[in-house]
């Protein structure tokens, strides 16, 4: 039965006098046994460096990101450096000062409310016009001064046509609409 490995913590047999297959490629190839290849110890400091940006990102000075990742804050400064980095480009963001107050943004809130509420009431007005009268219509909503409002129900009655009627022929008639 083949001697364990001589490193702590390895139960694989033994390769050469001292060590398993892996460790001993370690020591021939690194001169140290636990030596991990380039490129995993490349991969572990993209992933420390990764952890340390994303710390800095959350607000962590370059020294507290580099303490949490692991590294020295000389190491993290120059890998900054050959990112081509500084740590002003990693400040979280500010959040906007422009948010409106409270009142102002309930009033805001209450606005869009009843508009919701009226666009929902004109669909229900317009559903019930179509299926009283068998038609397909659209309703159209527009905002006029009180003055201009009276004038339009004037019109309307001198026409004898409903307001919708009015519209359309005044549409119609600048050649905007040909389907009355
Ligand atoms: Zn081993």
């Amino acid at each position: 039965m083949a001697q364990p490995c001589t490193v702590a913590g390895c139960a694989e047999p033994r390769f050469s006098r001292e060590y398993c297959r892996t460790h001993a490629y370690r020591a021939q190839r690194y001169g140290d046994p636990l030596a991990a290849s380039p490129t995993t110890r490349a991969r572990l400091t993209q992933e420390r460096l990764r952890q340390a940006l994303a710390g800095m990102r959350r607000g962590l000075s370059t020294d507290a990101a580099a303490a949490e990742a692991g590294f020295t804050g000389r190491a993290l400064r120059k890998h900054l450096t050959a990112l081509g980095l500084s740590a002003a480009d990693l400040k979280p963001p500010k959040p906007e000062p422009t948010e409106p107050d409270r009142r102002e943004r309930v009033r805001r809130l209450a606005r869009i409310e009843r508009e919701r509420t009226w666009a929902a009431e004109r669909e229900q007005g317009t559903r019930t016009y179509n299926v009283h009268t068998g038609e397909k219509r659209r309703d159209l909503h527009i905002l006029l001064t009180p003055v201009a409002v009276a004038e339009v129900h004037a019109e309307a009655e001198r026409r004898q046509c409903s307001l919708s009627a009015l519209v359309n022929a005044a549409l119609a008639e600048a050649g905007i609409i040909s389907d009355v």
